[in-house]
C-alpha cells in the first residue's frame, strides 16, 4: 500500500486541533462523516453519537472485522460559577493534576464559540511554602476567563454542564515529530480513516466494520453499542498509547517507546488478547516487515475491553501508535509509528 506521510501529518493536524470531549464529539463525528462517504459503502452517525461504518467483502460469509477508534479526548466539565466568575471544573477522564495549574483550557458555548482561560493559581508571593510545594486537587483549581461575575460567564453563553478541554495549537517539530493535543485518540482516528481511504478500490474478501465510537474515556460507552449494533467475528480497537520512554525510567517500566512501531497489547485492565488475534496481528506485520512492540501489560483500559465482550463475546485486540504524555496539554509521537501502524491494520484486514 502507499503510504503519503504529507496527508498523515496533515489530517493528524485537522484531527488534533477539532474539540471532542466525552459527550460532546459532534465536531469530530461530523467531520470524520464527510471524509468517510466516499470510502465505503455506508457510513452514519448512531443514535449515542457513533460514527459507524461498513464496507462489503467480496466472500459472502466472510469475516466481519470490526476496527474502533475514539473520537473523545479527555476534558472537562464546568461544576460551579464563583460569585467573582470563576469557574470550578471536574475532568472527564483520567488527568494528572500536576499539569493543570498555568495552562490554558477552551470552552465551548452552546453556540460552540470557544472561550479560552487559564488554569489560575494564588501569586506564590501571597501562599505559604507548604502550599507551593503541593498541588492542588482539580476541583480546588479555578479557571480564568477574564470575567468578574458569574452573570458575565452566563452571558457568554456557559453554564454549569459546559464542557471544555486543553487550549494547543498542533506543531510539527521536525520531519518525523509532532505535538499536539488529543492524540489520544484522533491519532487512532487518522490511521482508520487512512486504512479505509487504502481499502476504497481494493477486492478484499472480508467485510470491514468501523465504529469511530464516542465516550471511551468516561468507559467504552460508544464501543459498547456500536459493537453490539455491528456484530463483529473479529475486532481490533486502535488506540494512542503511553509511551514512558523518558529519562529517569527504569526499563521495566518502560509501558511503549516512541519511534518502535505500533504497541501490541497482549492484555490491559479490561482485556486478555485471545493467542488467534496475536497471531493474525503477527502475520500482519511479517508481511511487510513491520516492526511491532508489545504494550507493557497491564496498563490502562480499552475499547477492546468492552468489544471482547459483546453479545456472545468477540475476539479482540488492540494495536496502538505509542505516544508521550498522553492525556496531559501536549503530547508527542512519531510519524512513522502512524505510518506503520496504518500497514499493520491494513494487512490485518486484507490478510
Ligand atoms: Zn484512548
Amino acid at each position: 500500500m502507499n503510504i503519503d506521510r504529507n496527508e498523515i501529518i496533515k489530517m493528524q493536524e485537522k484531527l488534533s486541533n477539532l474539540i471532542g470531549c466525552p459527550g460532546y464529539e459532534e465536531e469530530v463525528a461530523e467531520f470524520i462523516l464527510s471524509q468517510l462517504n466516499d470510502y465505503v459503502d455506508r457510513a452514519w452517525i448512531d443514535p449515542l453519537g457513533n460514527v459507524l461504518a461498513i464496507k462489503k467483502g467480496t466472500v459472502e460469509n466472510g469475516m466481519k472485522i470490526l476496527l474502533d477508534a475514539h473520537m473523545d479526548e479527555v476534558g472537562f466539565m464546568i461544576s460551579h460559577i464563583e460569585e467573582k466568575g470563576f469557574l470550578r471544573i471536574t475532568p472527564l477522564g483520567g488527568i494528572d493534576k500536576r499539569v493543570m495549574l498555568g495552562t490554558l483550557l477552551q470552552f465551548q458555548t452552546d453556540n460552540n464559540e470557544k472561550i479560552i482561560g487559564i488554569v489560575g493559581s494564588h501569586p506564590p508571593h501571597i501562599t505559604k511554602s507548604e502550599e507551593r510545594e503541593s498541588v492542588p486537587e482539580i476541583s480546588e483549581m479555578f479557571v480564568d476567563i477574564g470575567c468578574q461575575s458569574r452573570e458575565e460567564v452566563l452571558a457568554k453563553g456557559l453554564h454549569v454542564g459546559s464542557v471544555g478541554t486543553f487550549y494547543t495549537k498542533f506543531e510539527q517539530l521536525d520531519d518525523e515529530t509532532v505535538i499536539g493535543k488529543a492524540f489520544d485518540d484522533r491519532t487512532a482516528c487518522n490511521v482508520l480513516l487512512q486504512v479505509l481511504k487504502a481499502l476504497k478500490d481494493v477486492e478484499h474478501s472480508h467485510t470491514i466494520l468501523a465504529v469511530f465510537a464516542v465516550q471511551e474515556e468516561v468507559g467504552g460507552r460508544g464501543a459498547t453499542v456500536g459493537a453490539f449494533e455491528l456484530q463483529p467475528t473479529i475486532a481490533l480497537a486502535l488506540e494512542n498509547t503511553i509511551a514512558s520512554d523518558v529519562v529517569g525510567v527504569p526499563p521495566n517500566k518502560v509501558v511503549t517507546s516512541i519511534g518502535n512501531g505500533p504497541a501490541v497489547t497482549a492484555a490491559d485492565r479490561s482485556l486478555i488478547t485471545p493467542k488467534k488475534v496475536l497471531n493474525r496481528i503477527n502475520q500482519a506485520a511479517e508481511k511487510d516487515n513491520i516492526k511491532t512492540q508489545y504494550k507493557m501489560p497491564i496498563f490502562g483500559g480499552s475499547d477492546g475491553g468492552r468489544i471482547a465482550i459483546t453479545r456472545s463475546g468477540v475476539p479482540t485486540g488492540v494495536v496502538s501508535v505509542p505516544c508521550r504524555y498522553i492525556h496531559g496539554p501536549v503530547a508527542i509521537l512519531k510519524i512513522k509509528d502512524i505510518a506503520e501502524t496504518i500497514k499493520l491494520v491494513y494487512n490485518f484486514c486484507i490478510i
